[in-house]
């Protein structure tokens, strides 16, 4: 289990992580979901004792990294961001090396070595310097690195950041099936992928945690709202009053103006309500002329940049 701590870290006077808490149970894949300079690189390196916090604690089953750093850091395996370094050793070499360091026992280490090697499907290439690779296997380097040692936690950075979308799903896919081994923390920009992956999210924005929850809520979350967009020609400007008229809505908010004069509008209703009869009834009343009318999908996309927003206010 990983308890993190009231955790802030401040460069000079800029806090890059404002006091965020959260645990994190055996066996969970949390994703840490933020946009550029949101404080996951910062928290996560936290975590892995890379960098040390200016306020608050971080307990790695039952080890605090700054008094057992020796304990709290042999149960990790942290995959930093970008492309991995020592790229003029072959890949064999570099497990190797990370072997080295981790002090894997020397009588098992060629085994272990091998062992991971197969894993993270780099046999073909064992032989080759890591500088020759493409950004796909280099990944599985940097991956094959963090697996050294056999850590109960795995911690990746951007695990899929500038890969194309076939590496994309082999490294998902290959994060998936370690999962079934290892707690997994991993870092993302992008939605779709943490709940792909992801059994937990916490959302961060600007150093702070705006949402702890499943994928799934956090979508219910937000989608409870009813939400229609509706195009209509409205030549006298009447939908304003509308929202005064209509109990239910909660925001009437102009999405575009169309070149032929109609207008398309986001209207947005208490939760559960379905108000698109009462609109055609409304608007009909008004002389606002309804050219179409469809019920908006809220997304999980949605869901982030409402939850973002909300946490800037
Ligand atoms: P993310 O990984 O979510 O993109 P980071 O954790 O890398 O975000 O950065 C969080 C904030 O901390 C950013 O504003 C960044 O500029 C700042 N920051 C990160 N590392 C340093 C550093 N070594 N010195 C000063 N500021 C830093
Ligand atoms: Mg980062």
């Amino acid at each position: 289990m990983i308890e993190v701590k009231n955790i802030t870290k401040k460069y000079g006077k800029a806090v890059a992580v404002d006091n965020i808490s959260f645990n994190i149970e055996d066996g969970e894949i949390v994703g840490l979901l933020g946009p550029n300079g949101a404080g996951k690189s910062t928290t996560m390196n936290i975590i892995t004792g890379f960098i040390e916090q200016t306020e608050g604690d971080v307990i790695i089953d039952g080890y605090n990294t700054l008094k057992k750093p020796k304990k709290a850091k042999k149960e990790i395996g942290y995959m930093p961001e970008g492309v991995p370094l020592y790229t003029d050793l072959t890949v064999k070499e570099f497990v190797n090396y990370m072997a080295e360091i981790k002090q894997v026992n020397k009588k098992e280490r060629k085994e272990k070595v091998e062992k991971i090697i197969e894993k993270t499907g780099l046999k073909d290439v064992e032989k080759k310097l890591i500088k020759n690779l493409s950004r796909g296997y280099k990944q599985r380097v940097s991956m094959a690195g963090a697996l050294v040692g056999e850590p109960k936690i795995l911690i990746l950075d951007e695990p899929t950041v500038g890969l194309d979308p076939k590496q994309i799903t082999e490294i998902r896919s290959m994060i998936k099936e370690l999962g079934k081994e290892h707690t997994i923390i991993l870092s993302s920009h992008i939605l779709s992928e943490v709940s792909q992956i992801c059994n937990k999210v916490i959302i961060i924005n600007k150093g702070k945690i705006v949402a702890i929850d499943t994928p799934e809520n956090l979508e219910n979350r937000v989608t409870k709202n009813n939400c229609i967009y509706v195009t209509v020609e409205d030549k006298e400007n009447k939908v304003d009053e509308i929202k005064d008229k209509i109990e239910e809505i909660e925001k009437i908010e102009l999405v575009e103006e169309n070149e032929d004069g109609t207008k398309q509008y986001l209207i947005e209703a208490e939760k559960d309500k379905d108000i698109r009869k009462t609109i055609f009834a409304e608007f009909a009343k008004e002389n606002i002329t309804i050219f179409e009318m469809k019920k908006a999908d809220t997304t999980l996309e949605d869901a982030f940049m409402k939850l973002i927003e909300g946490g800037n206010k």
